[in-house]
């Protein structure tokens, strides 16, 4: 195999729903800890790692909206949602893998977590931390995925790593129809014209206008994510 682009610092972004495994709500003990499995083979590349978790098994904000809650605050809902996702996973990578983790919210919390600075994050991941952003943006109406375009160009990322519950972006949904195909590579415009369900608009545009990869992989194979950062297994890369 070919060597892959030698990546300096990269943010993961996942989806809440990913911690739930098999289960309806919260988290799942297996998921957490494969996920810090999967963050330790990274770090042990030397590759600097970040991190933006949502909030979906914990509150939806749709949900919310249907039990009669204004949207904003459905919205600070959500955002606090993804800092109880962000306390869990810390807490595993440190108990399970050792490496020190800090947390980093947008919605400054003193007793929880460290406030969102961006100079001392970068101080944190130039020390070898791993760092965990949470509250999104900080700002209802976004979403985690713009909070990790955002968080990726302020941090200088070389990529955003999009796991999902496929091992890339395809022309169909692969589950339900078997024609369809992987694409290997996409430009950030094919993901915006063609409205193929990456992340969302705005996250994509931030990417673009920051010339950010995103590399689309599957959460659920353990392993891929050291894996596709050495340009090896299935995954679908968004470039220029
Ligand atoms: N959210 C927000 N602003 C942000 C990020 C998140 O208001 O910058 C809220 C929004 O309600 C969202 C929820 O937090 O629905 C959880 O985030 P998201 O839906 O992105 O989580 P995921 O679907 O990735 O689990």
């Amino acid at each position: 195999a070919t060597p892959g682009p030698r990546f300096r610092r990269v943010l993961l972004k996942m989806s809440g729903e990913a911690l739930m495994g098999d289960r309806e709500f919260g988290h799942d003990r297996r998921v957490l800890r494969q996920l810090a499995e999967d963050c330790a083979a990274v770090h042990a590349m030397g590759v600097q790692l970040c991190l933006v978790i949502g909030g979906g098994n914990i509150v939806r904000g749709s949900t919310l909206a249907a039990a009669g809650v204004e949207r904003s605050t459905a919205d600070y809902m959500g955002m606090l949602g993804t800092v109880i996702n962000a306390l869990a996973v810390q807490s595993v990578i440190e108990q399970h893998v050792g490496i020190p983790t800090r947390v980093m919210s947008a919605i400054p919390m003193a007793a929880v977590c460290e406030p969102y600075i961006r100079r001392r994050a970068v101080r944190h991941l130039e020390k070898g931390r791993i760092v965990i952003f949470a509250a999104g943006t900080g700002n209802p109406y976004f979403t985690t995925d713009t909070a990790a375009a955002l968080r990726a160009a302020e941090m200088g990322c070389d990529a955003i790593l999009k796991g999902t519950q496929v091992d890339g972006v395809y022309s169909a949904d692969p589950k339900r129809d078997p024609a369809a195909e992987r694409y290997d590579h996409l430009t950030y415009l094919d993901v915006l014209a063609r409205d193929l369900k990456v992340m969302d608009a705005s996250a994509i545009s931030l990417a673009r206008e920051s010339s950010i990869p995103i590399i689309v992989f599957s959460v659920h194979a353990p392993g891929a994510f050291a894996r596709v950062l050495r340009g090896e297994g299935p995954h679908t890369i968004i470039t220029e």
